[in-house]
């Protein structure tokens, strides 16, 4: 009788082990959704805002004081990268938990596909109340990112009803009052997902000028500087290089503009806590991308055209009381592609295999090498073009980078690749493409690269992809490809 209840037990078993083999945890289907205790969500994009001007990420100068404290209260993860160096593909990757070649969301095509499901229509079809509110017409109708929003207020179309390129004025607009109003018609039962994009501290630098007077000598803070996005033109065009004076300025007028988006988020976050209605809520605060500040010379304003450090790295700040700790600094590197994992396992739902993105509330988060594209850029060559400017060639190709934690390539499709040791060089000012002495370590991000892309295009394709040798078969593990 032991016998036979030793085999049925082993039976059993292995019944449990092969389902948990077919399912791995996060993955593991469930029958109905369960929102009873899902928690209210909200994703807060500071838009352009570079990682390294907030005083958390280290930032000397106190340019943040409520970012700040909010980081005290939350986890804040020091190597945040987004998939881009601009705001179209940057969102695509935020809603959809895709890279760039994976959502197909990007300078040649700046629509996002009906097919890709996003966050709200998952936490739509999950019963969540969903609400946008945004002050980047990139992020909008027109580009198809409200799917799934049961409510969406767009500020620019006060301004220019059929706006195809940012409204550079967005002060004009209080995108924060809106989502407050919407809190207070708000009734449960179902839970909230509220998503905020408010454009600033985007070009121009057009702060308030009490915020102004905070960085800038009197005299400079009542100059006026709006024609920014000229000069960034001109300037990059080589037609008008920039005087050492708006050198001197520009980043002050950047820091008066977190300043007041900082200030305005401040205001928020009180709002939102005398609306929690006993529900809780996971804050995410981060940026699409960041910003240049003439750190380079070729690159000097905006964030476009490269994929540096001062472009692609994001701050990220999660409050969640109930699963992440307070005044939490995490070291391992993650990207825009976690968000979407992370609130599918919070609300139990399945992963699309073709995610390659962590749960960041998993144990076994972080990404052992970045990955990030922009692919040649059309619409910026358009947009320069209607505004009587024409691009140098050597700027319209597609770009590609790979990093771990010692090294970043990065890839032209017009050649000129660069290649950083970053232990040495965090800033990336140093390109050691030509060295001898680092053949070995290019080559190796340079075939992790190409596999990468070979990859993501089988599976695009449904095409098997061929065999690889074992450093790559690592690689692939990593990313999720291989089991
Ligand atoms: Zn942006």
């Amino acid at each position: 009788m032991k016998k036979l209840f030793f085999i049925f037990s082993l039976g059993f078993l292995v019944i449990i082990c092969f389902f948990l083999f077919l399912f791995p945890r996060s993955q593991f289907p469930r029958t109905g959704q369960n929102i009873a205790d899902a928690p209210n969500i909200v994703i807060y994009v500071i838009d352009t805002l570079r990682w390294d001007k907030v005083s958390a990420y280290g930032c000397p100068q106190s340019i943040s004081p409520e970012i700040d404290y909010l980081s005290k209260q939350s986890t804040l993860y020091v190597n945040a990268f987004s998939t881009s160096c601009w705001t179209i593909p940057a969102h695509a990757s935020l809603f959809t938990g895709l890279y760039s070649q994976q959502h197909q969301t990007n300078q040649l095509d700046i629509y996002l596909p009906d097919p890709k499901t996003t966050l709200a229509e998952k936490l739509k079809q999950a019963g969540y109340q969903t609400a946008a509110f945004v002050n980047n017409s990139l992020i909008g109708r027109n580009t198809n990112f409200l799917q799934g929003f049961d409510h969406a207020y767009e500020a620019f179309r006060d301004e220019e009803p059929q706006a195809v390129v940012p409204v550079q004025d967005p002060f004009k607009h209080d995108v924060l009052s809106t989502v407050v109003k919407w809190l207070h018609q708000y009734k449960p039962p179902e839970p909230y997902f509220i998503f905020i994009n408010t454009i600033e501290p985007h070009l121009p630098y057009t702060a308030p000028h009490p915020f102004r007077k905070i960085f800038l000598s009197t005299a400079e803070a009542k100059k006026n500087w709006d024609h920014t996005y000229k000069m960034f033109a001109e300037n990059f065009l080589k037609i008008k290089p920039f005087s050492d004076q708006w050198k001197a300025v520009m980043p002050k007028l950047y820091a008066a503009e977190v300043r007041f988006i900082d200030y305005h988020l401040g205001r928020f976050l009180r709002e939102l806590k005398l609306n929690r209605i006993g529900r809780e809520t996971l804050f995410i605060l981060l940026s699409d991308h960041g910003e240049t500040l003439f750190q380079r010379h070729e690159y000097q304003m905006d964030h476009q055209f490269h994929l540096h450090d001062e472009v692609i790295r994001i701050p990220l700040i999660i409050n969640f009381p109930r699963y992440m700790s307070k005044n939490d600094m995490r070291l391992p590197k993650v990207s825009l592609i976690d968000i979407y994992p992370t609130i599918m396992h919070l609300i139990r739902e399945p992963v699309q295999s073709e995610i390659r993105g962590k749960n960041l509330l998993a144990p076994d988060y972080g990404h052992e090498l970045i990955f990030t594209e922009y692919y040649k850029p059309d619409f910026s060559v358009n947009y320069f073009f209607s505004q009587g400017y024409e691009l140098d060639d050597k700027y319209k190709c597609s770009l590609f980078s790979v990093q771990n934690d010692e090294f970043k390539m990065i890839k032209r499709t017009k050649g000129n690749d660069e290649f950083f040791d970053l232990k040495q060089d965090s800033a990336e000012l140093n390109n050691l493409i030509s060295m001898p002495h680092y053949e070995l370590k290019k080559n190796e991000l340079s075939e992790t690269y190409k596999s990468f892309r070979l990859l993501q295009a089988a599976e695009k394709s449904g095409t098997q992809p061929v065999q690889f040798d074992d450093k790559t078969k690592a690689c692939l593990r990593e990313l999720g490809y291989l089991q």
